[in-house]
């Protein structure tokens, strides 16, 4: 009886989907596929996505790979099955999409790139903070507080285009003091999936191997800051060594005000978001989105919306308040 019910549930999706496959600019289809929900930043993308996006009269169907590539491309199929008008994603892998954005092109699907890039892909849009700028950030906010010694490079996923995006920001400032001798990198490592256990084992063999000799460790976001200071702690450290972040994770705010952590990044999710469900309507609709850069992503330049991070530490971390990001009794966690 339940199969029933269920095969004639998937049968009425499926002529949904057939009978809606014309875009439908009034009420737009969105389709958004998120690298992994689990993660608190992510979380809040997508309400703050749905909201903007149901605002404007768009329906949103969300899917998380959970950090799975495989998982993703079939999540994929399965939105453009359904016919959506338009395709935002979040790549796990910025290289394994290229077919099912192939895919989502030849139905007439518009696809947007959501604060990653995917590569090697048709995409219609790029939104994103500007990396670059976050990652000098993280450089200039941990040489603020150790101007010279040992650095250690911790930085993001492998699979993530923006790993290497903040590392070329990073060195922009770092590159200048290491010529000149203040600073010596002893170290670096890419962090598979930005996984807080992965960056705590690697920061405790570096200890290891350098006798506990680092002043400083640029990490490229907030979850593997976070394990990063998990192993300094364990050798009586943290507080000593600067560390930097990104994205405003609320343990990360906490570590700031204890001075466990030098500083992270913020940006401005429901900015971020408002502005993707506001373009992604704006294609399906086939008006001009406002864009301000360009990003070769080795298929072609993608017109591209960079939206303006601000860096944070002890000082202005109060930011997060006035700007609604935290309640005060949230930070406190009372
Ligand atoms: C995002 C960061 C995030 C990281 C891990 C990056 O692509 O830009 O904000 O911390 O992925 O999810």
């Amino acid at each position: 009886m339940q199969k029933i019910v269920r095969s004639a549930v998937i049968g009425a999706m499926l002529l949904l989907g057939s009978t809606q496959a014309q875009a439908d600019a009034t009420n737009p289809k969105i389709g958004f596929s998120i690298d992994d929900l689990r993660v608190e930043r992510w979380a809040r993308d997508r309400d703050y996505f749905v909201a903007a996006a149901t605002q404007l009269g768009a329906k949103v169907y969300v899917q998380s790979a959970d950090a799975s590539e495989q998982k993703q491309i079939a999540q994929i199929e399965n939105l453009i099955a359904r016919g959506v008008d338009v395709l935002v994603v979040v790549p796990y892998n910025a290289t394994v999409l290229n077919n099912a954005i192939k895919e989502a092109k030849k139905a007439k699907i518009k696809v947007v790139s959501y604060d990653r890039l995917a590569l090697n892909s048709d995409l219609d849009a790029y939104i994103s903070f500007d990396n670059k700028a976050v990652g000098e950030m993280q450089a200039r906010g941990v040489v603020q507080v150790q101007p010279k010694g040992n650095y250690y490079l911790l930085g993001g996923a492998p699979t993530d285009n923006n790993a290497k995006i903040l590392r070329e920001g990073q060195m922009a400032v770092l590159q200048p003091l290491i010529d000149k001798g203040d600073i010596k990198v002893v170290g670096k490592q890419w962090v598979k999936e930005w996984s807080p256990s992965e960056a705590l084992a690697i920061v405790e063999n570096a200890l290891t191997a350098s006798g506990n000799k680092i002043d400083a460790i640029v990490a490229s976001n907030d979850t593997i800051a976070g394990g990063a200071i998990q192993a300094l702690a364990a050798q009586k450290l943290s507080g000593k060594v600067a560390v930097s972040g990104q994205d405003a994770d609320l343990a990360a705010v906490r570590r700031v005000l204890a001075g466990t952590q030098a500083m992270t990044v913020y940006k401005p999710l429901k900015l971020l978001a408002g502005e993707a469900a506001k373009l992604s309507v704006q294609l399906v609709r086939n008006q001009k989105p406002a864009f301000n850069a360009q990003y070769d992503n080795g298929f072609k330049k993608v017109d591209t919306l960079l939206l303006k991070p601000t860096m944070l530490t002890k000082a202005n971390i109060n930011l997060l308040v006035s700007d609604g990001f935290y309640t005060s009794a949230q930070i406190a966690g009372k």
